[in-house]
This record gives C-alpha cells, structure tokens and sequence, in this order.
C-alpha cells in the first residue's frame, strides 16, 4: 500500500489554530495525496491537550523544539503561562501516529510552536522569526523522519515517492 504522510491539520484546512482559523494549502500534490489515501492529518497542540481557541504561545527566546523535548526551555503563552507539558504531549503523540502508520515523511506548517521546521517566533511575541525548529518538528526529526515545510511539497513528494517500504535505509 502507498506510504502515508503526516500532514498538519491546518494545512488541510482544519480550523485548529489558536485563533480558531485554518491555513489550507491549495496544492494539487496535497490534492493526490488525499486521493491516493496517503494523509494522515494531525494538529499536535489540539492532541496535547489544548484547545480552540488558545492564547498565542512561542518558544522562550534562545531556545527551539529540541530543548523543550529535553526540559531545558519552556513553551509560554501569551500570558506567561508555562504549557510545556501540552506541547511536548502533542509531540508524542504526533509521533506515535507516525509510527502506527509507518510513516517517514511529514508536511507540517511554517512558523509554528510546534510545526514549525525551518522558523519560529523569537519568543518576545514581537514578529520576528528566528531559524529553528518547534517542539513537533524537533521529536519527529529525532526519530528520524524526513520532515518538510508546505513550502517544501514538491521534495516531501520526490522523498515519498521515492521511499517505498524497504527501498531505503533508515
Ligand atoms: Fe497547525 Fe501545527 Fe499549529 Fe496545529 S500545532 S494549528 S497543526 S501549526
């Protein structure tokens, strides 16, 4: 059977982000992908524990995913309230959805807490964008997935055609 991909839920245009809003992806690899029963949708925040709506959080300044997985950052929210726990959750449980379904590759949203896979907010809820990783992207990078930003599709689509089971070393 096809190789699965992860894919965040807002990107196939769930309404799952912290201001109750999606941000649908309009491509017509994602559109194949549905067709083909490949996507596995998941939003990690909303498996975390956390809610619609939520209050806007960001990695503490000078810190990415791979810290909070270790327990040396925090994940704040807007108000300063520690939700650490929520987010690093969701990653385990992105991550156990991976493996259920055997998946190697994943599309997960820019810019976000936990998606984010090239850029995150600095954590001075100012606007400005630093180059790391979220708390998500960082798990499922640990275990060894091949993770991509939606701006990536064209190559998350090259490695998952490419990778079918046993075609690969891993
Ligand atoms: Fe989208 Fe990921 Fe944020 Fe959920 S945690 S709303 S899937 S970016």
């Amino acid at each position: 059977s096809s190789q699965r991909v992860l894919v965040s839920a807002c990107l196939m245009g769930e309404p799952v982000r912290y201001d109750g809003a999606h941000k649908r992806l309009e491509s017509t690899i994602l559109q194949r992908w549905r067709a083909e029963g490949r996507v596995v949708a998941c939003c990690p925040e909303l498996a975390g524990g956390l809610s619609v709506p939520r209050l806007p959080a960001e990695i503490e300044p000078g810190a990415e995913g791979h810290a909070v997985l270790a327990g040396r950052a925090r994940v704040l929210d807007r108000q300063g309230r520690d939700i650490s726990v929520p987010f690093v959750e969701g990653a385990v449980r992105a991550l156990a959805l991976a493996r259920q379904y055997g998946i190697r590759v994943a599309v997960l949203k820019e810019g976000s807490p936990s998606c984010g896979t090239g850029h995150i907010y600095d954590g001075t809820f100012g606007g400005t964008m630093v180059a790391a990783q979220g708390v998500t992207a960082a798990l499922l990078i640990q275990a060894g997935l091949r993770v991509f930003s939606e701006t990536q599709i064209l190559e998350a689509d090259a490695v998952l055609r490419a990778g079918q089971p046993g075609s690969r070393d891993s």
